[in-house]
C-alpha cells in the first residue's frame, strides 16, 4: 500500500497530545516500520511540506490551529535483549521498558518509570529524571536523515545535556536505539521506588506535558521558585498551576494552547521579577508551519 493511500487529513492533534491540546494536522500517519519511516521521509522531500515526528506527545504543545504539515505518528515498537545489550524501537514505550528491564534485574533505565514518552521522544529531549538521563546508556542512535537514508550514529558523535540532544538541531527521524544495561539485583526495588515518589508527588491524572521550566540551576528548582511566588492554583483561562506540582501547568477546563502559553509568560515574568530567574520553557510549543 503506497504512503498516500494511508494518510489520513484534519487529524485532531488534541487526541495525540497528554495535553489534550491542538488542532488538526493537515496531514497525519501512523508508521510501524522503519521502511514506512523511510517512504514517509520520501514523500516529505517529493512534496516538500513541513513534518514532525511524534511519540507520545508528551512533551508537545500543539497549537490551537494545528500543524500545516505531515505529523507522524511513530509506532516502530520492537524490542530485543541480548546479554546487556537492549536494542529497542523508537515508538516503544519508555516507562513500559523501564519496569520490563527492572524486572529482569537489568539496570539503566529505572529512572524512566513513569515517564510517558516513547524511546524516540527520549532520545530527543534527553529525558531524565532522579539525577540520570537517557543519554548515560546510550550506546547509538538509528535514524532517518534528511536524504531518507538510515544512519547510524555512536553516542560519541551526538551531545548531549540537560534536556538536551544534538539530534534536535538536525532533520532526522529516530527509528531505533541501543542501550547497555547493567546487571543489578535492586533494579527493580530502584524503579518501584521512583514510581511510588511520582505518584505522590506529580499530578498524574492531570492533563499536562510534565514539567514547564528547565530548572535554572541544580540547586533552585523553577517548581521551589514558582511556589515561593504565590503561583500554585493561578488559572487563566483553562490554564491552571498545579496545586500538587507547581512547575506543571495543567489542562484544567478545555484550555487552549494560548492560555497555556499566557500562563506560561506570566509565570516567567512574576518569578523573574520576584526572584531574579529566568525560567526557560521544557515543552516544546509546536508552531503552525505550512
Ligand atoms: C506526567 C508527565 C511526567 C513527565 N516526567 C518527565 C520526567 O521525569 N523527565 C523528563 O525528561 N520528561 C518528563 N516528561 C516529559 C516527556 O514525557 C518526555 O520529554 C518524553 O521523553 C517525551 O517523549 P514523547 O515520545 O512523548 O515525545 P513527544 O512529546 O511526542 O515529542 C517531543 C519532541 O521530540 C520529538 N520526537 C519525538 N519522537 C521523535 C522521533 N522518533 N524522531 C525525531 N523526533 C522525535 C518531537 O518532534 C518533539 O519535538 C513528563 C511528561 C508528563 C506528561
Amino acid at each position: 500500500m503506497s504512503i498516500e493511500s494511508c494518510l489520513i487529513e484534519h487529524y485532531p492533534l488534541a487526541s495525540l497530545s497528554t495535553f489534550h491540546i491542538g488542532g488538526p494536522a493537515r496531514f497525519f500517519i501512523e508508521v510501524l516500520t522503519i521502511e514506512q519511516m523511510i517512504e514517509a521521509r520520501h514523500f516529505i522531500n517529493k512534496k516538500k511540506i513541513p513534518f514532525l515526528v511524534i511519540g507520545k506527545g508528551s512533551n508537545c504543545l500543539f497549537n490551537d490551529r494545528g500543524f500545516g504539515g505531515l505529523v507522524i505518528l511513530n509506532r516502530i515498537s520492537f524490542c530485543t535483549v541480548c546479554d546487556e545489550i537492549l536494542h529497542v524501537g523508537a515508538g516503544y514505550r519508555f516507562s513500559y521498558l523501564s519496569s520490563q528491564m527492572a524486572r529482569q534485574k537489568l539496570s539503566g533505565l529505572e529512572f524512566a518509570a513513569g515517564i510517558p514518552g516513547t524511546v524516540g521522544g527520549a532520545v530527543y529531549m534527553n529525558a531524565g529524571a532522579y539525577g540520570e538521563e537517557t543519554s548515560q546508556s546510550l550506546l547509538s542512535v538509528d535514524f532517518i536523515d534528511e536524504k531518507g537514508t538510515l544512519v547510524q550514529e555512536k553516542k560519541k558523535h551526538l551531545t548531549f545535556s540537560y534536556r538536551f540532544s544534538s539530534l534536535q538541531k538536525r532533520d532526522c527521524m529516530i527509528v531505533s536505539a541501543t542501550f547497555r544495561l547493567k546487571k543489578s539485583e535492586d533494579a527493580q526495588k530502584r524503579q518501584r521506588l521512583y514510581v511510588r515518589h511520582r505518584l505522590s508527588a506529580q499530578p498524574y491524572k492531570d492533563f499536562s506535558a510534565g514539567c514547564i521550566f528547565r530548572n535554572p540551576s541544580q540547586k533552585k528548582s523553577a517548581g521551589f521558585l514558582i511556589e515561593s511566588c504565590g503561583l500554585k492554583g493561578k488559572e487563566i483561562g483553562g490554564a491552571k498551576v498545579s496545586e500538587k506540582h507547581a512547575n506543571f501547568i495543567i489542562n484544567h477546563k478545555h484550555a487552549t494552547a494560548r492560555d497555556v502559553m499566557n500562563l506560561a509568560l506570566f509565570v516567567q515574568k512574576r518569578v523573574r521579577d520576584q526572584t531574579g530567574y529566568h525560567l526557560e520553557m521544557e515543552i516544546h510549543s509546536i508552531p503552525y508551519q505550512s
